[in-house]
């Protein structure tokens, strides 16, 4: 091992280049995502210059240091024309194929193992909102650092610093900081050292998601329901999603008890049809065993009077019972 060649890994987007400023490109309240301009916009982004630093140490050492990145090579020139400017020293620049839409962290994968296969990779560093990657570092044993998004407002390239933060569940990840004068580093450690790192906090919320699913088959099982086909992930998915519209379900059947002899009495034959439209409604979606179909009709599907009640009506509509 120890003649053997070693090397790091450094992302680009969120990694060496902070992307605060263009992220409103896919977050907005527009909700639409404008890839080609948050691509275009890379040109402008702040470098990690502490990053730069532990890289450059390693160069220093020998050890070459290869960008491997998601971005599309789309935009190579402007990266390329980047990483001149704020003169970024690195041994390799791997990039998407612009046509390759397959993800990020499959194609890092695929890199790794055709060019570098026999050397020895002593870290990546990753962002912490590119956890697949991330988990397969962990399943390979490949020392990776995650790196927090950009603590400060990006604007004061005077105040910077890369705060290696301790996190509650034990797991390190360094955050960039640039700082600003309303801005106080000490509390934003401490609070980010309270909390756990984004991996720990999305396998938290996944296990919650697991439990939430199998109580929802559990219910579904007790009330008699046929078990869903589909993948294990539509599967568990669609389960809470039949669960809230059984609920609401079983509102809108309470409440025609309610008024079932008053409605009778006002015009039997439309709550004749009604009722009927209803029965055959709940029973075309007790039969329904495609997870996929309940995730394609999840929204409105609110556990509530009304929920159900649209629900319903749109199911007897579309099948035409009323
Ligand atoms: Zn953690």
């Amino acid at each position: 091992m120890a003649d053997q060649q070693e090397i790091v890994i450094c992302g680009l987007d969120g990694v060496l280049a902070l992307i605060e400023h263009r992220l409103h490109h896919l977050y907005n309240e527009e909700g639409v995502k404008h890839w080609d301009r948050f691509l275009e916009a890379c040109g402008d982004d702040m470098p990690n210059l502490p990053l730069i630093d532990r890289l450059n140490q390693a160069r220093a050492e020998g050890i070459p240091v290869i960008l491997l990145t998601g971005r599309s090579a789309a935009v190579r020139e402007q990266t390329l024309a980047w990483l001149r400017q704020w003169q970024i020293g690195y041994d390799g620049l791997w990039m998407r194929p612009a046509n390759d839409f397959k993800p990020a962290a499959e194609f890092k994968a695929a890199v790794l193992a055709q060019q570098f296969p026999h050397v020895v990779i002593r870290r990546i560093y990753e962002s912490d909102t590119h956890l697949d990657f991330a988990h397969w570092c962990t399943e390979q044993n490949i020392p990776c650092t995650l790196i927090g998004h950009n603590q400060g407002n990006g604007e004061s390239r005077e105040l910077f610093d890369l705060k290696i933060i301790r996190h509650a569940c034990g797991h390190t990840v360094l955050y960039p900081f640039y700082g600003d004068d309303d801005f106080t580093w000490p509390d934003r450690v401490q609070q980010l050292g309270e909390g756990s790192c984004r991996l720990c906090q999305v396998e938290e919320q996944r296990k919650e998601q697991r439990q939430k699913s199998e109580q929802a088959r559990v219910q579904a099982q007790q009330r008699g329901l046929p078990p869903l086909e589909g993948s294990d992930k539509q599967v568990a998915w669609a389960e809470t999603v039949r669960l809230n519209a059984f609920g609401a379900i079983d509102k809108v059947l309470k409440w025609m008890d309610q008024v079932s002899a008053q409605a009778e009495e006002e015009d039997p034959d439309h709550w004749h049809t009604m009722q009927q439209g209803v029965r055959r409604s709940i029973e075309y979606l007790e039969n329904q065993i495609d997870a996929k179909w309940w995730i394609d009709h999840r929204h409105g599907m609110y556990n509530s009077l009304d929920g159900g009640r649209s629900l319903l009506s749109s199911i007897a509509q579309e099948l035409g019972y009323y």
